[in-house]
């Protein structure tokens, strides 16, 4: 099986300030992975780096195609869809047009709406809110609702930084849950930045550790919660 993403000694920062330092790894279709590491690590500027946010050299390859000097519109059509640190949704639009904005690369109106209907099965609470304005919501509701706006470009990885960031224990239980549910559903891959390495761990596939803009540890989440050592050096529990 081919890797839906291979990246390859990337470098990337903001000016004159490069933040990640020659990481590597690859994405198999149907995986979820976990970025892991201290603040200020690098985690952020990998996903802003892939979708095109920073400046970055290396090779970033999607399905084949090498997408690291490539725009940040062109990496949404490719398939890559982003759902940063603090949701980014409209906030005096309602559920419904945040919805619809997720579909801007589309133009097929009847199945836009198929999937609007879906995504409102999946978040139900969605659904109820459906004229609400979205900056009305509470966290929990605002992170479905720009998880399921991300799904509306119909991607094929999706990148979350910090979902569960702010939320209560229950509220990140069901919003795993409901990640769950995709994640079987619609066999998404997904990379997830993550703050809760318990969490994190228990639901990813695969982890990799940054430590200063460098990956340091990478390999299967169950061996990863395993080991001990690995436990106490990176993840700090
Ligand atoms: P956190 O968990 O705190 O979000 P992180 O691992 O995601 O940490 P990044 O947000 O990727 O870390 O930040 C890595 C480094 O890049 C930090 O030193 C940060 O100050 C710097 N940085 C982030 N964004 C910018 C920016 N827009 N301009 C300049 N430097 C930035």
């Amino acid at each position: 099986m081919n890797p839906l993403l291979t990246i390859d000694g990337l470098t990337a920062g903001y000016g004159a300030l490069a933040v990640l330092h020659g990481i590597a790894f690859s994405i198999d279709p149907g995986q979820t992975t976990v970025l892991l590491g201290a603040n200020g690590a690098g985690k952020t500027t990998t996903l802003r780096a892939i979708c095109g946010m920073t400046w970055r050299r290396g090779r970033i390859v999607f399905d084949g195609r090498d997408l690291a000097a490539s725009r940040t519109e062109k990496i949404a059509g490719a398939g890559i869809a982003h759902v940063p640190q603090g949701r980014g949704t409209f906030s005096d639009f309602s559920v419904e047009e945040n919805l619809a904005l997720g579909a801007y690369l589309r133009n097929d109106k009847a199945s836009i709406q198929e999937d609007i209907q879906r995504w409102y099965e999946l978040f139900p609470r969605l659904a109820e809110r459906r004229s609400q304005a979205a900056g009305s919501l509470s966290g929990g509701e605002q992170q479905m609702l720009a998880i399921a706006r991300a799904l509306m470009s119909r991607p094929r990885l999706l990148l979350l930084d910090e979902p569960s960031l702010g939320l209560a224990p229950l509220v990140t239980k069901e919003l795993f849950a409901c990640l769950s549910r995709l994640r079987e559903e619609l066999a998404l891959t997904m990379l997830i930045v993550e703050q809760n390495a318990n969490l994190a761990l228990e639901f990813a596939d695969q982890c990799h550790v940054l430590e200063r803009g460098r990956l340091v540890t990478s390999g299967r989440a169950a061996d990863m919660r395993a080991n001990d050592e690995v436990r106490r050096a990176y993840l700090g529990y």
